[in-house]
């Protein structure tokens, strides 16, 4: 399979082509399709397999179809990840496609300070990648005035597993529930424990489960 025949639009393309990536990896072949259909997916599939990308060039496609946020609006996109240094590799990842369509990404972490992500936020971004406590945080920021998820409507929840091993269930549960019910949800996972079996029953609709 090739690129062009993944559904993208041309600078999608030519910023694949910059990046040198020749060719779709197994798991961007499998999943790009499906997620372009609007589908809920489950991907099984671990770092260094191009996940990142799998999820990322729908998303692009989806938040791109919409009008630009403004105002008070929050992201249309939503990422989250376990970690600090997955979150900033998530958003280098998607620079070059943001740059090329003009979207703004937001990378949401804790161990910083928050005060330079609620100044960004509030510039407005079509896109935050996202630790889940650090979200909550800003969520409730200004009492609510900062962001919030009203437009969100696709969701990516990376390393699942790990999520869960680090016990963020409970806010990944919180942030879950603050999103608009039609939406498209992705979650992708290494492994897949009861419990996060038990999580996709909850939080995605009729998945397609994609291995690699
Ligand atoms: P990930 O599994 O998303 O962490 O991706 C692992 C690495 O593969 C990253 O450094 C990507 O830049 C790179 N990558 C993603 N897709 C491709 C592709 N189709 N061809 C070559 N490299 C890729």
């Amino acid at each position: 399979q090739k690129w062009s025949q993944c559904g993208l639009t041309r600078p999608i393309l030519d910023t694949i082509e910059s990046l040198g990536y020749e060719k779709p990896t197994p798991i961007q072949m499998q999943a790009l399709p499906v997620i372009m259909s609007g589908r809920d997916v489950i991907g099984v599939a671990k770092t260094g397999s191009g996940k990142t990308m799998a999820f990322a060039l729908p998303l692009l496609r989806h938040v791109k179809d919409q009008d630009p946020v403004t105002g008070d609006d929050g992201a249309i996109a939503l990422i989250m990840t376990p970690t600090r240094e997955l979150c900033t590799q998530i958003y280098s990842d998607l620079q070059p496609f943001a740059k090329a369509l003009k979207l703004r990404v937001v990378a949401a972490y804790g161990g910083n300070a928050i005060k330079d992500q609620i100044a960004e936020l509030k510039r407005g971004a079509e896109i935050i990648v996202a630790t889940p406590g650090r979200l909550i945080d800003l969520l409730a920021a200004n009492g609510g005035r900062v962001t919030n998820l009203k437009r969100a409507t696709y969701l990516v929840l990376d390393e699942a597993d790990r999520m869960f091993d680090m016990g963020f269930e409970p806010q990944v549960m919180k942030i879950f529930n603050n999103v608009r019910p039609d939406r498209q949800t992705i979650l992708f996972s290494a492994t897949m424990p009861r419990i996060i079996d038990s999580l996709t029953k909850k939080v995605l609709r009729d998945p397609v489960e994609i291995t690699v």
